[in-house]
């Protein structure tokens, strides 16, 4: 049988993101956001998949039904942030309360256990390790935040590109399954998800896939509702003051929009052709493999030090 691998979605708004990152500004999630998370629900439940769901907990605020219906239609679980902020905008004792109060917010509208977190814009990096221990003491018994690669924003370069168990020193420990990377003609390559599923033919994904199980690693791939947006598209925000923020601004949003329309086909495909299923499914499985057994535990010093060397 083909290895179980992982779908994961990060459930939230584009717009309002935006309007965090450039404005600092908190803006309710549009309505667009959960009429493009059903679209995927629909499109799994055609494909008789299930997936892990990283929630914002201000989706669940204003969007209850959709949050209800991903647990209800038996998705995993996952809290991503409350707002969408990354880890290293909080202090410890912050980023507990938001996730604490997110997580809250879920299972109240869920009435089930929230186990799985995914940080903003993969923000688990060197700096912000200490969420780990605070991540354990919330419940999150799965992680899926670290990239293996070292991205401009984010990732810790020598983190392994595996599901691994992370040790924390009072003898707890947590999943962590990492975003998916492929090693080849001497790089590292990110694959699999987001904006490389976007951006890159439907056999750059394939190849991708095919490599890791060649290993014996799960592929990750991950998604937002806004990467299958039917909807207007969005020019610009209001409070860019200058120039130089207009500028800024139309770059991203360029290749945040670029090649949408793309995504559905190409998940279609995916879907179609490979085995899906949430985070806690692939892992149950996995543990059982060869390549599982020879998987390394590591410590966040670990994880500190090598990405510092
Ligand atoms: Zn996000």
């Amino acid at each position: 049988m083909t290895i179980l691998n992982a779908l994961t979605v990060d459930v939230e708004d584009y717009y309002n993101q935006l309007a965090i990152d450039f404005c600092d500004r908190i803006e309710p999630p549009r309505p667009e956001s959960a009429r493009d998370t059903e679209r995927m629900l629909d499109l799994f439940a055609e494909f008789k998949v299930r997936a892990t769901c990283f929630i914002l907990g201000e989706m669940a605020e204003y969007f209850p039904a959709t949050v209800a219906r991903i647990a209800g239609e038996g998705h995993q679980l996952g809290v991503h942030a409350y707002y969408h902020h990354q880890i290293w905008r909080h202090t410890p004792e912050e980023f507990r309360q938001v996730t604490d109060r997110a997580i809250k917010r879920i299972e109240d509208v869920a009435g089930r256990k929230v186990e799985a977190h995914r940080a903003v814009a993969f923000s688990l990096t060197q700096q912000t390790l200490w969420a780990l221990p605070i991540l354990a003491d919330l419940g999150i018994r799965y992680d899926s935040s670290i990239f293996p690669f070292k991205g401009r924003r984010y990732g810790i370069p020598n983190a392994p590109r595996g599901p691994h168990k992370i040790a924390l020193p009072d003898g707890r420990w947590l999943w962590e399954f990492p975003l998916s990377t492929v090693d080849a003609w001497g790089k590292r390559w990110p694959a699999c998800g987001g904006g490389y599923l976007r951006h890159f033919p439907l056999a750059y994904a394939r190849w991708g896939l095919r490599r890791l199980n060649a290993e014996g690693i799960p592929a990750n791939i991950y998604l937002h509702p806004y990467e299958i947006e039917s909807n207007p598209r969005i020019e610009i925000i209001p409070g860019l003051d200058s120039f130089s923020q207009r500028m800024k601004f139309r770059f991203f949003n360029y290749h945040q929009v670029r090649r949408r329309a793309t995504t559905m086909p190409k998940l279609r495909a995916l879907l179609g052709s490979n085995r899906f299923g949430p985070i806690d499914q692939v892992l149950d499985e996995w543990s059982r493999s060869a390549a599982a057994q020879s998987a390394p535990t590591i410590n966040p010093a670990h994880l500190a030090a090598t990405a510092s060397a």
